[in-house]
Protein backbone atom coordinates (compact mmCIF):
# COMPACT_ATOMS: atom_id res chain seq x y z
CA UNK A 1 0.00 0.00 0.00
CA UNK A 2 1.49 3.36 -0.52
CA UNK A 3 1.05 5.93 2.13
CA UNK A 4 -1.69 8.36 0.49
CA UNK A 5 -4.05 4.75 -0.30
CA UNK A 6 -3.37 4.72 3.88
CA UNK A 7 -4.18 7.98 4.60
CA UNK A 8 -7.19 7.93 2.39
CA UNK A 9 -8.31 4.33 4.15
CA UNK A 10 -8.07 6.23 7.44
CA UNK A 11 -9.95 9.21 6.39
CA UNK A 12 -12.79 6.88 4.47
CA UNK A 13 -13.29 4.64 7.40
CA UNK A 14 -12.95 7.12 10.22
CA UNK A 15 -10.40 5.62 12.18
CA UNK A 16 -9.48 7.70 14.88
CA UNK A 17 -6.75 5.60 16.47
CA UNK A 18 -3.51 4.13 14.42
CA UNK A 19 -1.22 1.30 16.44
CA UNK A 20 2.55 1.59 15.69
CA UNK A 21 3.53 -2.07 16.69
CA UNK A 22 6.88 -3.55 16.67
CA UNK A 23 8.43 -6.54 18.90
CA UNK A 24 10.92 -6.40 21.69
CA UNK A 25 13.66 -9.30 21.91
CA UNK A 26 11.12 -11.39 24.02
CA UNK A 27 8.54 -10.77 21.27
CA UNK A 28 6.27 -9.26 23.13
CA UNK A 29 4.04 -6.75 21.11
CA UNK A 30 4.00 -3.17 21.62
CA UNK A 31 1.98 -0.06 20.57
CA UNK A 32 2.74 3.22 20.37
CA UNK A 33 -1.03 4.96 19.45
CA UNK A 34 -1.17 8.13 17.24
CA UNK A 35 -4.00 10.23 16.26
CA UNK A 36 -4.27 10.55 12.02
CA UNK A 37 -2.66 13.91 12.80
CA UNK A 38 0.18 12.82 12.66
CA UNK A 39 0.41 9.84 10.58
CA UNK A 40 1.65 11.56 7.48
CA UNK A 41 4.71 12.12 9.85
CA UNK A 42 4.62 8.83 11.14
CA UNK A 43 4.60 7.60 7.67
CA UNK A 44 7.63 9.53 6.28
CA UNK A 45 9.78 7.41 9.29
CA UNK A 46 10.14 10.65 11.33
CA UNK A 47 8.09 9.19 14.57
CA UNK A 48 10.62 9.27 17.54
CA UNK A 49 10.34 7.19 20.72
CA UNK A 50 11.76 6.71 23.60
CA UNK A 51 13.84 3.03 23.25
CA UNK A 52 15.08 3.19 26.72
CA UNK A 53 11.41 1.66 27.92
CA UNK A 54 10.97 -1.16 25.75
CA UNK A 55 12.54 -4.46 26.83
CA UNK A 56 16.17 -5.08 25.84
CA UNK A 57 16.18 -2.33 23.32
CA UNK A 58 19.32 0.00 24.58
CA UNK A 59 21.05 1.95 26.83
CA UNK A 60 19.22 5.12 28.54
CA UNK A 61 21.78 7.19 26.86
CA UNK A 62 21.15 5.99 23.40
CA UNK A 63 17.30 6.27 23.57
CA UNK A 64 16.29 8.11 20.76
CA UNK A 65 14.55 5.80 18.15
CA UNK A 66 12.72 5.80 15.19
CA UNK A 67 9.86 3.98 13.96
CA UNK A 68 9.52 3.04 10.29
CA UNK A 69 6.13 1.93 9.45
CA UNK A 70 5.86 -1.04 6.68
CA UNK A 71 3.26 0.48 4.70
CA UNK A 72 2.56 -3.47 3.45
CA UNK A 73 0.80 -4.20 7.24
CA UNK A 74 -1.46 -1.41 6.94
CA UNK A 75 -4.34 -2.64 8.36
CA UNK A 76 -7.93 -2.14 10.41
CA UNK A 77 -8.79 -3.87 13.16
CA UNK A 78 -12.25 -5.43 12.42
CA UNK A 79 -13.49 -4.21 15.94
CA UNK A 80 -14.10 -1.27 17.26
CA UNK A 81 -13.16 0.29 20.91
CA UNK A 82 -15.56 1.86 22.98
CA UNK A 83 -17.22 2.63 19.07
CA UNK A 84 -13.61 3.92 17.52
CA UNK A 85 -12.25 2.33 14.89
CA UNK A 86 -8.24 1.41 15.15
CA UNK A 87 -6.24 0.51 11.99
CA UNK A 88 -2.35 -0.49 12.68
CA UNK A 89 0.81 -0.67 10.76
CA UNK A 90 4.03 -2.78 11.65
CA UNK A 91 7.44 -1.05 12.05
CA UNK A 92 10.28 -1.53 11.84
CA UNK A 93 12.87 0.32 14.44
CA UNK A 94 15.60 2.38 13.62
CA UNK A 95 18.44 4.12 15.62
CA UNK A 96 19.00 8.00 16.10
CA UNK A 97 21.33 7.80 12.86
CA UNK A 98 18.46 6.37 10.60
CA UNK A 99 19.90 2.70 10.36
CA UNK A 100 18.04 -0.61 11.08
CA UNK A 101 18.49 -0.83 14.46
CA UNK A 102 20.47 -3.44 15.67
CA UNK A 103 17.97 -4.22 18.44
CA UNK A 104 15.25 -4.80 16.45
CA UNK A 105 14.10 -8.12 15.98
CA UNK A 106 11.58 -7.19 12.52
CA UNK A 107 15.15 -5.96 11.17
CA UNK A 108 17.27 -8.83 12.20
CA UNK A 109 14.65 -11.28 10.25
CA UNK A 110 15.12 -9.14 7.38
CA UNK A 111 19.02 -9.79 7.78
CA UNK A 112 18.98 -13.15 7.34
CA UNK A 113 16.32 -12.82 4.79
CA UNK A 114 18.75 -10.65 2.44
CA UNK A 115 21.62 -12.97 3.36
CA UNK A 116 18.92 -15.85 1.74
CA UNK A 117 17.98 -13.40 -1.27
CA UNK A 118 21.76 -13.10 -2.37
CA UNK A 119 21.92 -17.28 -2.34
CA UNK A 120 19.12 -16.68 -4.69
CA UNK A 121 16.17 -17.95 -2.10
CA UNK A 122 13.37 -16.74 -0.43
CA UNK A 123 11.94 -18.67 2.57
CA UNK A 124 8.48 -19.84 3.11
CA UNK A 125 6.76 -20.33 6.42
CA UNK A 126 3.64 -21.82 7.55
CA UNK A 127 3.39 -22.45 11.54
CA UNK A 128 0.88 -24.57 13.47
CA UNK A 129 -0.43 -22.47 16.47
CA UNK A 130 -1.65 -24.54 19.30
CA UNK A 131 -2.94 -22.02 22.84
CA UNK A 132 -5.36 -23.02 25.39
CA UNK A 133 -8.02 -21.53 26.30
CA UNK A 134 -9.07 -20.89 30.22
CA UNK A 135 -12.13 -19.51 32.24
CA UNK A 136 -11.44 -16.19 33.74
CA UNK A 137 -12.62 -16.14 37.27
CA UNK A 138 -15.28 -13.69 39.28
CA UNK A 139 -12.14 -11.99 39.98
CA UNK A 140 -11.32 -11.50 36.01
CA UNK A 141 -7.96 -13.46 36.64
CA UNK A 142 -7.57 -16.62 34.22
CA UNK A 143 -7.96 -19.74 35.58
CA UNK A 144 -7.05 -23.45 34.66
CA UNK A 145 -10.72 -24.35 33.72
CA UNK A 146 -11.36 -25.00 30.69
CA UNK A 147 -15.18 -25.68 29.26
CA UNK A 148 -15.06 -28.47 27.28
CA UNK A 149 -13.64 -30.54 31.21
CA UNK A 150 -17.04 -29.34 32.41
CA UNK A 151 -18.49 -32.87 31.62
CA UNK A 152 -21.28 -35.27 30.95
CA UNK A 153 -24.03 -32.86 32.59
CA UNK A 154 -23.08 -29.11 31.12
CA UNK A 155 -26.02 -29.19 28.17
CA UNK A 156 -24.54 -26.37 26.87
CA UNK A 157 -25.19 -26.77 23.05
CA UNK A 158 -22.49 -25.61 21.97
CA UNK A 159 -18.78 -25.35 23.55
CA UNK A 160 -17.88 -22.02 24.45
CA UNK A 161 -13.91 -22.57 23.35
CA UNK A 162 -15.03 -23.87 20.23
CA UNK A 163 -17.73 -20.08 19.70
CA UNK A 164 -14.74 -18.57 20.53
CA UNK A 165 -12.45 -19.89 18.03
CA UNK A 166 -14.55 -20.16 14.73
CA UNK A 167 -15.17 -16.39 16.02
CA UNK A 168 -11.49 -16.14 16.06
CA UNK A 169 -11.07 -17.97 12.58
CA UNK A 170 -13.55 -15.45 11.08
CA UNK A 171 -11.80 -12.61 12.69
CA UNK A 172 -8.75 -13.26 10.92
CA UNK A 173 -10.26 -14.08 7.82
CA UNK A 174 -11.24 -10.61 7.76
CA UNK A 175 -7.87 -9.19 8.34
CA UNK A 176 -6.41 -11.53 5.35
CA UNK A 177 -5.30 -14.55 6.88
CA UNK A 178 -5.77 -17.93 4.94
CA UNK A 179 -7.20 -19.78 7.59
CA UNK A 180 -6.36 -23.78 6.46
CA UNK A 181 -7.66 -25.77 9.49
CA UNK A 182 -8.85 -25.39 13.10
CA UNK A 183 -9.41 -27.80 15.32
CA UNK A 184 -9.99 -29.04 18.86
CA UNK A 185 -6.32 -30.22 20.11
CA UNK A 186 -5.41 -33.22 22.05
CA UNK A 187 -5.58 -31.47 25.65
CA UNK A 188 -8.87 -30.32 27.08
CA UNK A 189 -9.01 -26.62 26.57
CA UNK A 190 -6.95 -27.04 23.66
CA UNK A 191 -7.15 -25.45 20.19
CA UNK A 192 -4.91 -25.29 16.93
CA UNK A 193 -5.78 -22.91 14.33
CA UNK A 194 -2.95 -22.96 10.90
CA UNK A 195 -3.01 -20.39 8.16
CA UNK A 196 -1.48 -20.25 5.08
CA UNK A 197 2.16 -19.88 4.54
CA UNK A 198 4.05 -17.27 3.38
CA UNK A 199 7.06 -15.27 2.55
CA UNK A 200 9.12 -15.31 6.40
CA UNK A 201 8.60 -12.00 7.52
CA UNK A 202 4.65 -11.76 6.58
CA UNK A 203 4.32 -15.24 8.47
CA UNK A 204 6.52 -13.27 11.38
CA UNK A 205 4.18 -10.39 11.30
CA UNK A 206 1.26 -12.89 10.69
CA UNK A 207 2.26 -14.71 13.70
CA UNK A 208 2.18 -11.54 16.24
CA UNK A 209 -0.78 -10.48 15.15
CA UNK A 210 -2.36 -14.13 15.57
CA UNK A 211 -1.44 -13.92 19.26
CA UNK A 212 -3.15 -10.58 19.47
CA UNK A 213 -6.13 -11.20 18.02
CA UNK A 214 -6.34 -14.51 19.48
CA UNK A 215 -6.04 -13.02 23.03
CA UNK A 216 -8.58 -10.40 22.22
CA UNK A 217 -11.33 -12.30 20.83
CA UNK A 218 -10.58 -14.59 23.67
CA UNK A 219 -11.36 -11.73 26.36
CA UNK A 220 -14.90 -10.72 24.31
CA UNK A 221 -15.87 -14.27 25.17
CA UNK A 222 -14.79 -14.16 28.74
CA UNK A 223 -11.90 -16.39 28.28
CA UNK A 224 -8.05 -16.33 28.52
CA UNK A 225 -5.82 -17.39 25.54
CA UNK A 226 -2.99 -18.57 26.82
CA UNK A 227 0.29 -19.13 24.60
CA UNK A 228 2.58 -20.37 27.88
CA UNK A 229 4.21 -23.77 26.23
CA UNK A 230 2.75 -25.94 29.11
CA UNK A 231 0.39 -24.42 31.37
CA UNK A 232 -0.51 -27.80 32.79
CA UNK A 233 1.34 -30.84 34.07
CA UNK A 234 0.56 -34.04 32.57
CA UNK A 235 -1.09 -32.59 29.29
CA UNK A 236 -0.02 -32.01 26.02
CA UNK A 237 1.80 -28.34 25.83
CA UNK A 238 1.18 -25.77 23.16
CA UNK A 239 3.67 -25.86 20.09
CA UNK A 240 4.23 -24.03 16.80
CA UNK A 241 5.62 -26.54 14.33
CA UNK A 242 7.18 -24.57 11.89
CA UNK A 243 6.88 -25.87 8.10
CA UNK A 244 9.74 -24.05 6.29
CA UNK A 245 10.50 -24.35 2.48
CA UNK A 246 12.93 -22.19 0.10
CA UNK A 247 11.97 -20.84 -3.43
CA UNK A 248 14.58 -20.13 -6.26
CA UNK A 249 13.16 -18.78 -9.06
CA UNK A 250 9.26 -19.40 -8.29
CA UNK A 251 10.07 -23.30 -7.19
CA UNK A 252 10.14 -25.31 -4.75
CA UNK A 253 14.18 -25.36 -4.42
CA UNK A 254 13.19 -28.49 -1.94
CA UNK A 255 11.74 -30.81 -4.60
CA UNK A 256 13.48 -33.03 -6.95
CA UNK A 257 11.51 -35.69 -8.52
CA UNK A 258 14.98 -37.54 -9.33
CA UNK A 259 15.55 -37.96 -5.34
CA UNK A 260 14.57 -41.26 -4.01
CA UNK A 261 12.50 -39.10 -1.44
CA UNK A 262 11.63 -36.16 -3.31
CA UNK A 263 13.77 -34.07 -1.72
CA UNK A 264 16.66 -31.60 -3.37
CA UNK A 265 20.41 -31.77 -1.84
CA UNK A 266 19.50 -27.75 -0.80
CA UNK A 267 17.24 -29.91 1.56
CA UNK A 268 18.95 -31.68 2.82
CA UNK A 269 21.64 -29.40 3.37
CA UNK A 270 19.24 -27.55 4.79
CA UNK A 271 18.05 -30.16 7.46
CA UNK A 272 21.73 -30.66 8.04
CA UNK A 273 22.31 -27.33 9.10
CA UNK A 274 19.21 -27.35 11.19
CA UNK A 275 20.34 -30.15 12.82
CA UNK A 276 23.44 -29.21 13.82
CA UNK A 277 22.66 -25.97 15.31
CA UNK A 278 19.72 -27.24 16.91
CA UNK A 279 20.55 -26.85 20.55
CA UNK A 280 21.55 -23.45 20.41
CA UNK A 281 18.73 -22.76 18.49
CA UNK A 282 16.20 -24.02 21.50
CA UNK A 283 16.89 -21.30 23.15
CA UNK A 284 14.97 -19.18 20.69
CA UNK A 285 12.43 -21.33 19.90
CA UNK A 286 11.99 -22.34 22.87
CA UNK A 287 12.97 -19.45 25.09
CA UNK A 288 11.34 -19.84 28.98
CA UNK A 289 11.86 -22.04 31.89
CA UNK A 290 8.22 -23.69 31.25
CA UNK A 291 9.24 -24.23 27.35
CA UNK A 292 11.44 -27.22 28.43
CA UNK A 293 8.48 -28.84 30.76
CA UNK A 294 6.76 -29.82 27.03
CA UNK A 295 10.22 -31.08 25.56
CA UNK A 296 9.51 -34.45 27.66
CA UNK A 297 8.94 -38.08 26.60
CA UNK A 298 5.06 -38.66 26.42
CA UNK A 299 2.98 -35.43 25.01
CA UNK A 300 3.61 -35.78 20.89
CA UNK A 301 6.92 -32.94 21.58
CA UNK A 302 10.30 -33.84 20.29
CA UNK A 303 13.22 -34.75 22.49
CA UNK A 304 15.50 -36.23 20.25
CA UNK A 305 17.57 -34.28 17.50
CA UNK A 306 16.80 -36.66 14.21
CA UNK A 307 14.74 -36.41 11.27
CA UNK A 308 12.16 -38.24 9.95
CA UNK A 309 9.70 -38.96 6.79
CA UNK A 310 7.37 -40.80 8.73
CA UNK A 311 7.28 -40.84 12.69
CA UNK A 312 6.21 -37.94 13.91
CA UNK A 313 8.83 -38.58 17.12
CA UNK A 314 11.82 -36.43 15.93
CA UNK A 315 12.55 -33.54 15.30
CA UNK A 316 12.12 -32.84 12.12
CA UNK A 317 9.40 -34.23 9.47
CA UNK A 318 9.44 -34.74 6.24
CA UNK A 319 5.65 -34.00 5.59
CA UNK A 320 4.47 -36.59 2.56
CA UNK A 321 2.95 -33.61 0.14
CA UNK A 322 5.55 -33.04 -2.70
CA UNK A 323 6.22 -30.65 -5.82
CA UNK A 324 5.15 -26.97 -4.47
CA UNK A 325 4.39 -28.21 -0.94
CA UNK A 326 7.51 -29.72 -0.23
CA UNK A 327 8.43 -28.83 3.53
CA UNK A 328 10.53 -29.47 6.52
CA UNK A 329 8.63 -29.60 9.68
CA UNK A 330 10.19 -28.56 12.35
CA UNK A 331 8.43 -29.62 15.66
CA UNK A 332 10.26 -27.79 18.63
CA UNK A 333 9.59 -23.98 18.62
CA UNK A 334 6.19 -22.96 20.85
CA UNK A 335 4.41 -20.54 21.10
CA UNK A 336 6.33 -18.79 23.83
CA UNK A 337 8.95 -17.65 20.88
CA UNK A 338 9.55 -14.52 19.15
CA UNK A 339 8.82 -15.17 15.77
CA UNK A 340 10.82 -12.87 14.33
CA UNK A 341 14.64 -14.01 15.89
CA UNK A 342 13.16 -17.58 16.16
CA UNK A 343 12.69 -17.32 11.83
CA UNK A 344 15.50 -15.92 11.99
CA UNK A 345 17.60 -18.68 13.33
CA UNK A 346 15.76 -21.28 11.62
CA UNK A 347 17.06 -19.37 8.08
CA UNK A 348 20.02 -19.10 9.63
CA UNK A 349 21.28 -22.74 10.43
CA UNK A 350 19.79 -23.52 6.96
CA UNK A 351 21.83 -21.71 4.91
CA UNK A 352 24.79 -22.55 7.02
CA UNK A 353 23.61 -26.34 6.06
CA UNK A 354 23.36 -25.14 2.59
CA UNK A 355 26.93 -22.99 2.67
CA UNK A 356 28.93 -25.97 4.02
CA UNK A 357 26.89 -28.78 2.70
CA UNK A 358 26.29 -30.52 5.78
CA UNK A 359 25.05 -33.43 5.42
CA UNK A 360 22.30 -34.73 7.75
CA UNK A 361 22.80 -38.19 9.42
CA UNK A 362 20.70 -41.08 8.15
CA UNK A 363 16.52 -40.41 8.16
CA UNK A 364 15.14 -42.61 11.35
CA UNK A 365 11.79 -44.29 10.95
CA UNK A 366 11.51 -45.91 14.09
CA UNK A 367 10.06 -44.53 17.10
CA UNK A 368 12.90 -43.03 19.18
CA UNK A 369 11.10 -42.88 22.76
CA UNK A 370 11.00 -47.04 22.31
CA UNK A 371 14.57 -47.49 21.82
CA UNK A 372 16.97 -47.95 24.67
CA UNK A 373 19.72 -45.34 25.37
CA UNK A 374 22.28 -47.78 24.11
CA UNK A 375 20.27 -48.10 20.94
CA UNK A 376 20.18 -44.27 20.68
CA UNK A 377 23.64 -43.80 21.12
CA UNK A 378 24.59 -46.55 18.51
CA UNK A 379 22.46 -44.26 16.28
CA UNK A 380 24.35 -40.93 17.38
CA UNK A 381 20.96 -39.25 18.37
CA UNK A 382 21.73 -36.99 20.60
CA UNK A 383 19.18 -35.29 22.66
CA UNK A 384 17.66 -31.15 22.92
CA UNK A 385 18.73 -29.41 26.22
CA UNK A 386 16.87 -30.47 28.74
CA UNK A 387 15.98 -26.77 30.34
CA UNK A 388 16.99 -23.15 29.68
CA UNK A 389 20.11 -22.87 31.19
CA UNK A 390 21.45 -25.66 29.30
CA UNK A 391 20.11 -23.93 26.06
CA UNK A 392 21.55 -20.87 26.81
CA UNK A 393 24.99 -22.40 27.13
CA UNK A 394 24.54 -24.21 23.49
CA UNK A 395 23.65 -21.01 22.33
CA UNK A 396 26.60 -18.38 24.13
CA UNK A 397 28.92 -21.44 22.10
CA UNK A 398 27.49 -21.27 18.64
CA UNK A 399 28.48 -18.77 16.41
CA UNK A 400 26.79 -19.28 13.92
CA UNK A 401 23.16 -18.68 15.50
CA UNK A 402 24.65 -15.59 17.47
CA UNK A 403 25.90 -14.15 14.37
CA UNK A 404 21.99 -14.96 13.06
CA UNK A 405 21.10 -12.77 16.13
CA UNK A 406 23.43 -9.72 15.77
CA UNK A 407 26.14 -9.18 18.89
CA UNK A 408 23.52 -6.72 20.62
CA UNK A 409 20.36 -9.22 20.55
CA UNK A 410 22.83 -11.71 21.58
CA UNK A 411 23.90 -10.16 24.80
CA UNK A 412 20.71 -8.74 26.39
CA UNK A 413 18.90 -11.90 25.56
CA UNK A 414 21.55 -13.93 27.10
CA UNK A 415 21.45 -11.29 30.48
CA UNK A 416 17.70 -11.50 30.48
CA UNK A 417 17.91 -15.30 30.02
CA UNK A 418 20.28 -15.97 32.37
CA UNK A 419 17.93 -13.75 35.14
CA UNK A 420 15.12 -15.15 34.54
CA UNK A 421 16.99 -18.75 35.00
CA UNK A 422 18.27 -17.50 38.48
CA UNK A 423 15.09 -16.12 39.61
CA UNK A 424 13.65 -19.36 38.66
CA UNK A 425 15.81 -21.91 40.76
CA UNK A 426 15.95 -19.22 43.88
CA UNK A 427 12.02 -19.89 43.44
CA UNK A 428 10.79 -22.41 45.97
CA UNK A 429 8.24 -24.60 44.02
CA UNK A 430 5.13 -26.23 45.20
CA UNK A 431 6.39 -29.62 43.96
CA UNK A 432 9.45 -29.31 46.59
CA UNK A 433 7.20 -28.86 49.29
CA UNK A 434 4.86 -31.70 48.61
CA UNK A 435 7.98 -33.77 48.60
CA UNK A 436 9.53 -32.73 51.53
CA UNK A 437 7.80 -30.29 53.81
CA UNK A 438 6.68 -33.40 55.91
CA UNK A 439 8.87 -35.92 54.97
CA UNK A 440 12.01 -33.55 57.01
P1 LIG B 1 -1.20 -31.49 4.73
O1 LIG B 1 -2.46 -31.38 3.91
O2 LIG B 1 -0.17 -32.41 4.17
O3 LIG B 1 -1.42 -31.68 6.20
P2 LIG B 1 -0.84 -28.72 4.06
O4 LIG B 1 -0.33 -28.68 2.65
O5 LIG B 1 -2.29 -28.39 4.25
O6 LIG B 1 -0.46 -30.09 4.68
O7 LIG B 1 0.03 -27.73 4.96
C1 LIG B 1 0.20 -27.73 6.37
C2 LIG B 1 0.98 -26.48 6.74
O8 LIG B 1 2.16 -26.40 5.95
C3 LIG B 1 0.21 -25.19 6.44
O9 LIG B 1 0.52 -24.17 7.35
C4 LIG B 1 0.70 -24.87 5.05
O10 LIG B 1 0.48 -23.53 4.70
C5 LIG B 1 2.17 -25.20 5.21
N1 LIG B 1 2.86 -25.39 3.92
C6 LIG B 1 2.40 -26.01 2.82
N2 LIG B 1 3.30 -25.95 1.83
C7 LIG B 1 4.38 -25.27 2.33
C8 LIG B 1 5.62 -24.85 1.80
N3 LIG B 1 5.99 -25.14 0.57
N4 LIG B 1 6.45 -24.16 2.61
C9 LIG B 1 6.10 -23.85 3.86
N5 LIG B 1 4.95 -24.22 4.41
C10 LIG B 1 4.08 -24.91 3.67
MG1 LIG C 1 -1.20 -29.68 16.59
MG1 LIG D 1 2.53 -30.48 12.63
Amino acid sequence: MKPEDIIAAVKEHNVEFIRLQFTDITGVLKNVAITVNQLDKALDGELMFDGSSIEGFVRIEESDMYLKPDPDTFMIFPWTNNGSKIARIICDVYDANQEPFIGCPRCTLRRAIQEADEMGYSMKVGPENEFFLFHTGSDGEPTLKTHDKAGYFDLAPVDKGEEARRDMAITLQQMGFEIEATHHEVAPGQHEIDFKYEDALKTADMIATFRYVVRTIAKQHDLHATFMPKPIQGINGSGMHANISLFKNGKNAFYDPEDPNGLSQECYYFIGGLLQHAKAMSAITNPTVNSFKRLVPGYEAPVYIAWSEKNRSPLIRIPAKRETSTRVELRNPDTACNPYLATAVMLKAGLHGIKHKIEPPASIDKNIYNMTPEERKELGIDRLPENLLEALTYLQADGVIQEGLGDHIYKRFIDAKKYEWQSYTEAVHPWEREQYLTKF
